[in-house]
Formats: C-alpha cells, sequence, structure tokens
C-alpha cells in the first residue's frame, strides 16, 4: 500500500519540474517570488519537521542528537559539493575569473542534476519508509524546490544559445530521475535501519537548497523587501503547518 505514494508523489514531482521549465519558455517574470517562497519552505521543513522528528527517532534509538546533526552537516556539504564540483565552472571574464553555471548541459551539469534529482526522488520513498507523515513532508519540499529547478535548467540552457530542444532534452533528465529515485528506494528495504542517519541527511540538504541555492536566486530577480516577505511566507505556511495541524 504504502509503495504506491512514492510512486504518484515522484509522479508529482516529474509534473512539477516540467511545469516549470514550460513557464519559463513562457514567462519567466515571476521566477523571483516563486524561488523565495520555495526556499522558506525548503529552511522551515528541516527546521519544524525533519529534524524534530529525527532526534525524537534518535532519543528511542540511542543515538545521540550530536550523531543526528553529523548527518545533516554531511547532507549539506554533499549538496554544496555537488554544485562547486559539478555545476559550477571558472570562466575567464576579462582580466580575472570567475564562475558561473555549467551552461551547456554537457556531462557535468547534467550528472549534477541528475544526481542531486535522484537523491530527491529516493528521499521521498525513505520519508515513507518511515512513515506517511515525514514522507509526504518530503514529497511537498521536493515538489515545491521542483518548480524552479525545472525553470531554472531551462533558463539556464537557454540564456546560454542552446536549442530550445536540448534545453527540453535537459529538463527531462531533470524530471525523471526523481522517479528513478523513488523506484529505487522501494526496493531498498533496509534503508529502515539507517532512517535515523538518512533524515537529518535530507534535512541538511535542503537547508542548502534552501539558503545557498534558491535564497540567491530570489535575491537577484526580486526587490530585498519582496524576496524577504514572501520567503517568511513559505516558512510561516509549514512552521503554522507543523505548529497547529499537527503535521
Ligand atoms: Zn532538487
Amino acid at each position: 500500500m504504502t509503495k504506491i505514494y512514492p510512486l504518484i508523489l515522484s509522479f508529482v514531482t516529474f509534473l512539477a519540474t516540467l511545469a516549470g521549465g514550460y513557464t519559463t519558455v513562457k514567462n519567466r517574470s515571476k521566477f523571483g517570488y516563486i524561488a523565495a517562497f520555495s526556499a522558506g519552505v525548503l529552511i522551515a521543513v528541516p527546521l519544524f519537521q525533519l529534524l524534530p522528528t529525527s532526534l525524537d527517532l534518535a532519543a528511542k534509538l540511542n543515538v545521540s542528537a550530536q550523531n543526528v546533526l553529523y548527518f545533516t552537516g554531511l547532507g549539506f556539504i554533499f549538496l554544496y559539493m555537488l554544485e562547486r564540483l559539478l555545476a559550477v565552472k571558472k570562466v575567464r571574464s576579462g582580466n580575472t575569473w570567475k564562475y558561473e553555471r555549467h551552461s551547456t548541459g554537457g556531462f557535468y551539469g547534467a550528472s549534477e542534476l541528475a544526481l542531486h534529482s535522484f537523491v530527491d526522488g529516493f528521499s521521498i520513498g525513505v520519508g515513507f519508509h518511515f512513515n506517511f507523515q515525514i514522507g509526504m513532508v518530503i514529497a511537498l519540499a521536493v515538489i515545491f524546490h521542483d518548480f524552479p529547478d525545472g525553470m531554472n535548467t531551462v533558463a539556464v540552457m537557454l540564456n546560454s544559445g542552446n536549442s530550445l530542444k536540448s534545453s527540453l532534452r535537459m529538463l527531462m533528465l531533470d524530471a525523471v530521475t526523481p522517479v528513478l529515485g523513488a523506484v529505487v528506494s522501494l526496493f531498498v528495504t533496509s534503508v529502515d535501519n539507517y532512517l535515523v542517519y538518512l533524515l537529518p541527511f535530507f534535512a541538511g540538504g535542503f537547508l542548502y537548497l534552501g539558503a545557498s541555492d534558491l535564497l540567491p536566486e530570489a535575491h537577484e530577480e526580486t526587490s530585498p523587501a519582496t524576496a524577504f516577505i514572501v520567503s517568511l511566507v513559505g516558512f510561516l505556511v509549514v512552521f503554522l503547518a507543523s505548529r497547529f495541524l499537527n503535521f
């Protein structure tokens, strides 16, 4: 029974990514708002859902809180590493060097996207291994950032002069890999023994994406006050849902 949820939700992430890509092709003006809102959601989900749950679980299993936070740190570093080592390249700009995202969707760009999105889908499945609520929370965090992810993928590809066709090919890669991740998670039942480490690992990854990936993008495309207010709304939605809906 529970196996159907990760499949359905990873299919929703598939649609969210495609919808994001489609929105970019049509109209990118709302990108800053969407990035700000999903940044708020992505920072609040670890703080109010994943970490409290992980710490409760750790107490039951006699695992120290310190170990839970080590894995949170690892999750943060993992996504930071993926982005810096694979998605960003050094380019010459006049007399100096600057860093920018791989724009051609070449091997590195594509592998960062695929690895990251695979982990997204895998984390949804792992969440459902724990329980329905955590599975849903992780799925929502993934769906909320996959929409701007899809927008970004197409924008970066198109802005750097790639054809619409190759941009859409990258979008497809971004959309399909979470579904693969979710399917694989269904077969790896041994994850049940490592939930106390995996959940904080995913929490760290979401913190990175929210604070260091989505917020800077929101800052680039909206005014300071708008970015702050819209991300605060995303943050508060998760906070209030955690507090009052017992969700
Ligand atoms: Zn993602």
